[in-house]
């Protein structure tokens, strides 16, 4: 058999395994969870609903919201409780997704593990979500293929993955305004880091379509923040969202720290959770997490020349300024808001912009805020990138992709020749 022939029938058999059989051994089953999308018109009713969001088994999709539709995820048991408690005090519900596991099936279908090298490239694709090694063997493709992108490992996580950084640079790194751009620091939202990877793609093989893009501003992608959660998303738990740091509490099992709640500016500020087992878990102390620890130690390297921040999750279809933790207007909001109407004028949608709490509720110990309130970066931002149901379907990796590059070309540009003009920085 000629090698051609081998590597597809191999393609082609782990195609029909993964079909078949989409699950990896070990791996959590979510059959016959369900999705409820529940409407708390009061604030007795956005209470009552709070109430679940510290139990086990009952996982927050969405953010809660006085007059907003709230998406909780329901495991089997707690399925009659549930409803009966919501309709006992006559909340409006419905179930919008009967069987979680058939959703994780479909994205999982076409998903490979680890597709071979051919001769030196790499097997990035944006029509499947793929492990770490897909994504680092991309950034090492780009480093050997062009001069101005070199590869940096910022730190290791708390199971010893390397955090690795593209950095996009033509002439060196350090003496342009920069941009920093970071994906996946919620382990479940896998959109983000695919979305992080289309950038680094449209960057660096696309050069010749924007140059001006390289020419004034180096850039640092970090496409996958929290490589462990990420890994353990994919083996074991696909609504994973932690680190996956221990923090010395063998009682209750519960691992992790929600890393976007970790951040040592107004951190524990409401919006976060001291039980270690809740999706919103602020850690023992800020800055507990080596992950964030290493992010916070690379921006602060490069403090002085980053002028744009942002962060990217999923999902909510939402431009998020700061600040995360309180309502009261950052000091250039409405610059920030206007910067922002004119990203989603270039995304042509209708996603909503406004302060976290403005447009959800406040949480506090999030990058963004640090960003904007200790590496004192101008323009930060935070994405909550489309949705579909939480689990996006890879064919829409690309277009979600591509609408979020959409909003980076046309923010970026603006907020540098504002920069340059009145010589900001440099
Ligand atoms: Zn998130």
């Amino acid at each position: 058999m000629n090698t051609f022939l081998f590597w597809s029938c191999l393609i082609l058999a782990l195609e029909v395994t993964a079909y078949k059989n989409p699950d990896l051994p070990g791996a959590k089953s979510y059959n016959d969870f369900k999705v409820y999308r529940s409407y708390p018109k009061n604030n007795d009713e956005v209470d009552f609903i709070q109430s679940f969001e510290s139990q086990e088994n009952y996982d927050f999709w969405t953010d809660l919201k006085k007059g907003e539709p709230v998406e909780i995820m329901v495991s089997p048991e707690n399925e009659r409780i549930f409803e009966n408690k919501l309709s006992t005090r006559g909340i409006k519900h419905e179930v919008i997704i009967s069987d979680v596991q058939q959703l994780i099936n479909l994205e999982k279908v076409g998903s490979r593990l680890l597709i071979p090298n051919s001769g030196g490239g790499h097997n990035m694709t944006w029509t499947d979500y793929h492990p770490l090694e897909n994504i680092y063997s991309y950034l090492d493709y780009l480093q050997t293929k062009y001069d101005f992108v070199t590869t940096q490992s910022i730190g290791k996580s708390y199971e010893g993955r390397d955090m690795r950084i593209v950095r996009i640079c033509r002439g060196g790194c350090g003496a342009k305004p920069a941009v920093w751009i970071d994906g996946g620091i919620h382990a479940r939202e896998w959109i983000a880091p695919a979305t992080a990877t289309w950038i680094i793609k449209e960057l660096v093989e696309n050069d010749y379509k924007h140059p001006d893009l390289t020419e004034n501003l180096d850039w640092y992608i970090l496409p996958c923040f929290n490589p462990d959660g990420y890994a353990f998303s994919r083996t074991t738990d696909r609504f994973w969202r932690k680190t996956r740091s221990d923090n010395g509490n063998n009682k209750t099992g519960c691992k992790g720290v929600d890393a976007n709640r970790n951040w040592d500016f107004h951190w524990n500020d409401g919006g976060s959770s001291s039980n270690m087992c809740s999706q919103n878990y602020r850690g023992p102390k800020p800055f507990s997490e080596v992950e964030t620890r290493n992010v916070r130690d690379f921006l602060l390297s490069v403090q002085g020349k980053l002028i744009f921040f942002n962060t990217l999750h999923s999902a909510g279809e939402m431009i998020l300024l700061p600040w995360s933790y309180t309502k009261d207007p950052a000091p250039n909001y409405s610059e920030l808001y206007n910067i922002a109407v004119m990203g989603r004028d270039a995304m042509q949608t209708e996603w909503k912009i406004g302060c976290v709490p403005c447009l959800m509720y406040p949480a506090s110990g999030t990058s963004m805020d640090w960003a904007y309130g200790v590496a004192n970066i101008p323009y930060a931002f935070a994405m909550e990138l489309r949705r579909k149901g939480f689990v996006l379907p890879p064919d829409e990796i690309i277009p979600a992709a591509t609408e979020t590059w959409n909003f980076h070309i046309t923010v970026v540009r603006h907020i540098y020749s504002k920069v340059t003009q009145y010589s900001l920085i440099l």
